[in-house]
């Protein structure tokens, strides 16, 4: 029986499927579920609504201190609501990404946002998703993930995704390229890069289909609660 209060975590880069699987292995335990993605997002989608620029330190501190997160799941469409405002949508264009992954670079927004997500997963029971869940944010995590694919099925991924949320204008070398500079901004920035936690279990997604990557989470969870000490 896996404890109800331990905290999961899934690192990888975009496209790996992180979303779809963390969601769906935070139904099979009976867990919560965190996009903090989500949390960078909504900060690059504001700082572009509000003309911030992705080094504007101080412009992008007073923004991010100013916020208030509130996730809601209804009916297993979650939703994040910033100061009540409800962003889910919009923080999912490329546009928005490419700003997300400029603005979780700078120190400011990442310690801004530490708190937050760490609040967010008091108590456990939860299934965190991002770069630096399994390094920085709860480095104690009882199981960790590191999800990747290779950068064709990853772009894949995510231009047929896009297809279906919004008709998607970009091509799928469009996608490609953008999915490796974020991958290039996310594991060579000096905070909180991008990088296989040392006690992360890593999965490579680029063969496996949603069910078979959650199977094998579920067994390696599993695994490890049969063997702790009671
Ligand atoms: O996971 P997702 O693609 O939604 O994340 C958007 C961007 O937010 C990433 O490209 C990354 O730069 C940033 N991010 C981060 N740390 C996290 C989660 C996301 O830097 N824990």
């Amino acid at each position: 029986m896996v404890p109800s209060d331990w905290v999961v975590t899934i690192d990888g880069p975009a496209g790996a499927g992180k979303t779809t699987i963390s969601r769906l292995l935070a139904e099979r335990l009976g867990y919560r579920y965190l996009d903090t993605g989500a949390l960078y997002r909504a900060v690059g989608l504001l700082s572009l609504e509000a003309g911030i620029q992705h080094d504007d330190d101080a412009g992008l501190e007073k923004l991010c201190r100013g916020l208030s997160f509130r996730f809601s799941d209804t009916d297993g469409d979650p939703r994040l609501l910033v100061n009540g405002r409800d962003v889910s949508d919009s923080i999912r264009s490329p546009q928005v990404s490419m700003m997300a992954s400029r603005v979780s670079a700078r120190p400011v927004v990442r310690r801004c946002l530490l708190d937050i997500q760490r609040n967010l997963g008091a108590g456990g029971g939860i299934v965190a998703e991002g770069r630096d869940m399994g390094t920085v944010v709860f480095p104690q995590a009882e199981i960790k993930f590191f999800l990747d694919a290779d950068l064709e099925t990853r772009a894949r991924r995510r231009f047929r995704q896009l297809q279906e949320q919004s008709g998607g204008a970009e091509s799928l070398e469009e996608i490609k390229r953008m999915i490796a500079v974020r991958d290039q901004n996310d594991s060579s920035r000096d905070l909180a890069p991008l990088r296989v936690a040392d006690d992360a279990v890593v999965i490579d997604s680029s063969s496996l289909g949603i069910k078979q990557v959650v199977d094998k989470m579920i067994e390696t969870i599993n695994q490890h609660s049969l063997s702790r000490p009671s």
